[in-house]
């Protein structure tokens, strides 16, 4: 079976979350395997320039569903406007980076059409008139090889597990969905949103993120430690449970398997142990770092520099070393 794959591009209000291109990947290695036809779409208001960036990515049309009711990504609403271009241009895999965002979409949208999903997708490959499938379960620790039932598939795809793809030569046409904005469904309505101003990059996104663990006695000292190396490198801030659970870092900073899956080309542990529960969300960054004052904590198996000390100590000195020489 050739497939037709429609990527569902993520966005918020209009800035593209990065996790998009890995869906993309995901949908090129396919396409690389056994042909076929991709195509992106972008849901929201106002959202051409979300489409302009996504124009050098090898797919044949970016499809845009551009209407005010859109602004806000409310899932009745947007499974709806996917399942509708699903149809509409026979797609027969609709993708998209496993996230928040996806999750709410996706099964809907596969609902509406009577069409199976499976979520975190790492691998696919073409077996006979079908495909095979690998997912992860269980924070990663285990890898499910499944096939899926049905002629249109639903897949949310692991961001870390597909690099960002380069771009094409040539721009993809961009071409306006049309909409009947009166059929939209209204079971829910967009009340407002609270969102704390970081001035850091999202951890799922950054290329560097510094986490911080129960060896950070308070929030102030979080901030001087593990804001100041996140700074000092351009990065992210994560966090361990502990610190959660301490009411030291908010939720949304959490690393791990309850938590943000990451996958940055360095991760910086400080005073972290490595619980198998955290190690889930950040054991595919490229370059692991440890800070931690226990040579036998476990952080130290999967990191590939790893430096015993204590964090009061060492973190301050490599701010300072790190300003003083900043490297290439
Ligand atoms: C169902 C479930 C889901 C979970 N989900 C998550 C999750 O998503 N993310 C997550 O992180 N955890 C999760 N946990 C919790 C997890 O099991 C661990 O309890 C948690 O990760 C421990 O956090 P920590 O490493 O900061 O603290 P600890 O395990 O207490 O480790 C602190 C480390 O700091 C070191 N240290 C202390 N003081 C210093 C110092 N001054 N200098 C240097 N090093 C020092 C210690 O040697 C130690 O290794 C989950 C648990 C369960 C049961």
């Amino acid at each position: 079976m050739t497939p037709h794959i429609l990527v569902l591009a993520e966005h918020d209000a209009g800035d593209l979350k990065l996790a998009t291109l890995s869906a993309i990947a995901f949908a090129r290695s396919l396409l690389a395997q056994c042909g076929g036809s991709l195509n992106i779409l972008v849901i929201g208001d106002n959202v051409a320039a979300t489409a302009g960036q996504l124009r050098q990515y090898g797919a044949a049309s970016v499809l845009v569903a551009d209407h005010p009711q859109l602004k806000h990504p409310l899932a009745d609403k947007y499974a709806q406007v996917l399942a509708g271009v699903a149809k509409q241009c026979g797609a027969t895999f609709v993708a998209a980076a496993a996230s928040t965002f996806s999750k709410d979409i996706l099964p809907r949208a596969a609902a509406l059409l009577d069409a199976g999903m499976l979520s975190d997708v790492v691998a696919a490959r073409p077996d006979g008139d079908d495909f095979i499938f690998k997912r992860v379960l269980f924070a990663g620790n285990a890898i499910a090889t499944v096939t899926l039932a049905g002629p249109l598939k639903f897949l949310t795809v692991r961001a870390s597990a597909f690099s960002h793809p380069t771009r094409e030569p040539g721009e993809s046409e961009v071409t306006s969905i049309s909409l009947e904005p009166e059929r939209l469904p209204a079971f829910s309505e967009y009340a407002g949103r609270e969102a704390k101003v970081a001035g850091r990059p999202d951890s799922t996104e950054a290329r560097v993120v510094v986490s911080g663990g129960r060896a950070i006695r308070n929030a102030e000292d979080f901030e001087r430690l593990v804001g100041g190396l996140a700074d000092t490198l351009g990065g992210a801030v994560g966090s361990s449970r502990a610190l959660v659970d301490a009411g030291i870092t908010p939720n949304s900073l959490q690393v791990g398997q309850t938590g943000k899956i990451v996958a940055p080309d360095l991760y910086i542990a400080i005073g972290i142990s490595g619980a198998i529960q955290h190690l889930a969300g950040m054991k595919d960054a490229k370059v692991i770092v440890a800070i931690n004052k226990d040579a036998d904590a476990p952080i130290f198996e999967v990191a590939d520099y790893g430096l015993v000390g204590d964090v009061y100590q060492v973190v301050p000195e490599l701010m300072e070393k790190l300003k003083t020489h900043p490297g290439p």
